[in-house]
């Protein structure tokens, strides 16, 4: 028997294990080699479909296309801003649940290369619910499987965008701030980052990952163990339990300290510098008290604070902090030895915060929205190969 018996949709690429790949090409009667042939020609940045694997007996290709898929995403919706250095995609999956994901090049700069963000997500939807997010303020839609985290990567190193080039060598990184929180779905997480590390896929280093959590503690103490190397970003956005609760609801169960302290432990025990994430609200967790706070949970420990400006949801009863606040702020903790840096505020105008562009298609579908936004004139996302 050649067919394997899979309940749902043929397993992607991206979540077939290389012992039933092995497995089911031997049934064919097909080489030994052919197992790692194939999934190292699907990973090749120029390789689109099964079609494409030229090394391959053309009989072989249209089997494989027949028993496997060559994506988990079934429909993927792309607009660019920022000259073509910023590209947001809202991608469809097998259920028609829809998440988002960004692409953000850096142009080489003095001493610095070029380098490569790839902004991810976790979950359809999140739970947090948070209320300046767009994805907390949609709810949550379902957890998200390893090949369809994996899947989002590999959709900006294939054709037409080829952004990764050499996922190996080049300088790029992937960070789980899109939709959802990582650590609700921390199993399959940590699945996808040892798929994205695998050598015969993309061979990502876990120095290049980030995962951002609004404070999930167990999560982080799981990282600890299983992930050492992966980066870790502390949603933190308030110093007070009274302002948190109400920001980062999942205060209530883990508090401001407690979270602190997950952080501390992450950093003594790895060795590495964690990120304080802190999105600016004006007149809310931008004030002096509140930066005084911070002082107190950022000092004498490894670790940085990173400001977002607040990216407004529609309808948001809050705006960003000003520019002059922002410095204000960044000030009271420099002055105190605190290490701190403004994120810059990239692909504003295509909705770039989590969730949002996905809740302006909501109800049309991905084709439409694609023809709709060429009659408007809508940036095209400029494809990054040959760039
Ligand atoms: N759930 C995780 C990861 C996804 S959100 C977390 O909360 O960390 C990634 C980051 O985007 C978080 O720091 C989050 O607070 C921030 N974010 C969400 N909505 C935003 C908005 N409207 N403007 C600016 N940052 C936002
Ligand atoms: Fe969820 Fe993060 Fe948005 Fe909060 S900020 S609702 S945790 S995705």
């Amino acid at each position: 028997m050649t067919e394997l018996a899979f309940v749902g949709p043929p397993p992607a690429i991206s979540e077939i294990d290389p012992a039933s790949l092995a497995a089911w090409l031997q049934a064919r009667g097909e080489p030994a080699y052919r197992a790692d042939q194939v999934l190292r020609g699907a990973h090749r940045p120029e390789v689109s479909s099964f079609a494409d694997l030229s090394d391959v007996p053309a009989t072989l290709r249209e089997a494989l296309a027949e028993a496997f898929r060559f994506s988990s995403i079934r429909d993927s919706h792309a607009i660019g801003a920022d000259g073509g250095l910023t590209a947001k995609a809202v991608h469809e999956l097998a259920d028609g649940q829809r998440i988002e994901s960004v692409l953000m090049r850096y142009p080489a700069r003095g001493a610095a290369s070029e380098r490569t963000t790839i902004c991810i997500s976790s979950q359809a939807g999140c739970a947090v619910a948070c209320p300046f997010c767009a994805t907390g303020q949609a709810g949550f839609g379902r957890q998200l499987t390893p090949g369809e985290i994996v899947d989002q990567v590999l959709h900006w190193h294939r054709p037409p965008w080829q952004a990764l080039g050499d996922a190996a060598t080049g300088h790029y990184n992937i960070v789980f701030m899109g939709m959802g929180e990582p650590l609700n779905n921390a199993d399959r997480v940590f699945e996808a980052v040892r798929l994205l590390n695998d050598p015969q896929r993309l061979g990502i280093g876990a120095r290049h990952i980030t995962v951002s959590t609004s404070g999930v503690v167990p999560g982080i103490d799981r990282m600890i163990e299983e992930l050492p190397q992966v980066n870790l970003a502390l949603s933190l956005h308030a110093s007070t339990d009274e302002l948190r609760d109400e920001l980062v609801p999942i205060n209530r169960k883990w508090p401001v300290v407690t979270v602190i302290n997950a952080g501390r432990r992450f950093s003594e025990r790895t060795g590495r510098r964690v990120s304080l994430e802190y999105v600016m609200i004006d007149g809310l967790n931008d004030t002096d008290a509140q930066a005084s706070g911070l002082v107190e949970l950022a000092r004498g420990w490894r670790c940085h604070v990173n400001l977002i400006p607040l990216n407004p949801t529609p309808g948001s009863r809050w705006s960003g902090t000003s520019a002059a606040g922002i410095a204000r702020f960044v000030e009271i903790l420099r002055s105190a030895g605190v290490t701190v840096t403004v994120r810059d505020t990239r692909g504003r105008e295509i909705e770039a915060a989590c969730g949002q562009l996905h809740a302006q298609l909501s109800g049309r579908s991905l084709r439409e929205a694609r023809n709709a936004g060429a009659a408007a004139g809508a940036v095209p996302a400029v494809p990054v190969a040959g760039a």
